[in-house]
């Protein structure tokens, strides 16, 4: 089954879109290989409001929340995950407006933050943008709490895998999730390692598609209007590669990097390394269920 991935090209950051009755977006003017356009900031409610992922330490993009929220009385500031896309902004938007900030637990401490993340950022293909280790909720919130406006009421939906911290809100109003990282309309996810889990990441790929909401609402990029149907592709196509990946190593493929070359067939080579991570991420989970070794050398493996 192949992903049908969503496109926008109507963008224009700091302005505000209402996107459906109880929902706004402003998006902010980081846009990059992991954020695609930028971070899409939510507003919920009206009168009273939640902003969902603030988004990223940067003046500009608080200064257009606040003005779209003028007037009003922003009660939450809530956060799906502590990447620097996401959470930074909660602090400074906090201090502006005396909302509580609320959402998913403090950044991994098994995320060293090192060389994976800070490092390619700047060559802009692999890995994910970096931690926000200075994030810390007033209120941290676990599966099936609830946080409540005068016009709105969100669930927090855990869902481990791209980031063991990572949470979905469901607006319980108009039936829809707020995604997050976890389920992006333009691009798959990446499982960084090693604070990413992609056996954590599938079932939490299977608990939004048991789920019946509506619509699928992530930080980065459109709003999905087929949520389950999107998901189920997106869970095929990683069973698939992982079928893909098994059987090179069955044909003798020994590292990373042949399993890229012999899978990505006329990939750009600048995006090798964001393939090798995923194949990583596939490695990992298959060396935990013991399907797969590892030699000691770190960088050869073998089916078991
Ligand atoms: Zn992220």
């Amino acid at each position: 089954m192949a992903i049908e991935f969503l496109t926008w090209s109507d963008v224009e950051h700091g302005r505000c879109d209402t996107v459906s009755p109880l929902i706004r977006r402003v998006i902010a003017p980081n846009p990059g290989p992991y954020t695609y356009t930028g971070t899409g900031t939510y507003i919920v409610g009206h009168g009273e409001v939640a902003i969902i992922d603030p988004g990223p330490d940067d003046d500009t993009h608080v200064d257009a929340l606040l003005a779209a929220t003028a007037g009003e009385t922003v009660s939450h500031i809530v956060v799906t995950h502590t990447h620097r896309d996401h959470s930074p902004a909660s602090r400074a938007l906090a201090s502006e407006t005396g909302a509580a900030i609320v959402g998913c637990a403090p950044h991994p401490p098994e995320d060293t933050g090192s060389d994976l993340h800070e490092g390619e950022a700047d060559d802009g293909v692999a890995g994910e943008e970096p931690g926000d280790f200075h994030f810390l909720a007033d209120r941290e919130l676990h599966h099936g709490d609830r946080v409540r406006g005068t016009s709105f009421t969100l669930e927090a939906v855990a869902t481990p895998g791209h980031i063991s911290n990572h949470l979905c809100f469901a607006l319980v109003e108009e039936e829809a999730l707020f995604t997050g990282d976890h389920v992006m309309g333009w691009s798959t996810t990446v499982i960084p390692q090693p604070a990413g889990d992609l056996r954590q990441y599938l079932r939490s790929l299977e608990l939004v598609i048991e789920r019946s909401d509506e619509r699928f609402l992530p930080t980065h990029g459109p709003v999905i209007d087929e949520p389950v149907r999107f998901a189920e592709a997106l869970l095929a196509h990683r069973r698939q590669r992982e079928r893909q990946i098994v059987e090179q190593l069955r044909l003798g493929s020994r590292s990373i990097p042949e399993i890229v070359a012999a899978l990505y067939v006329g990939l750009d080579e600048r995006l090798h390394r964001a393939a090798g991570a995923s194949v990583q991420s596939h490695l990992v989970a298959l060396c935990a269920d013991g399907t797969v070794d590892h030699d000691a050398d770190g960088d050869t493996y073998r089916l078991s």
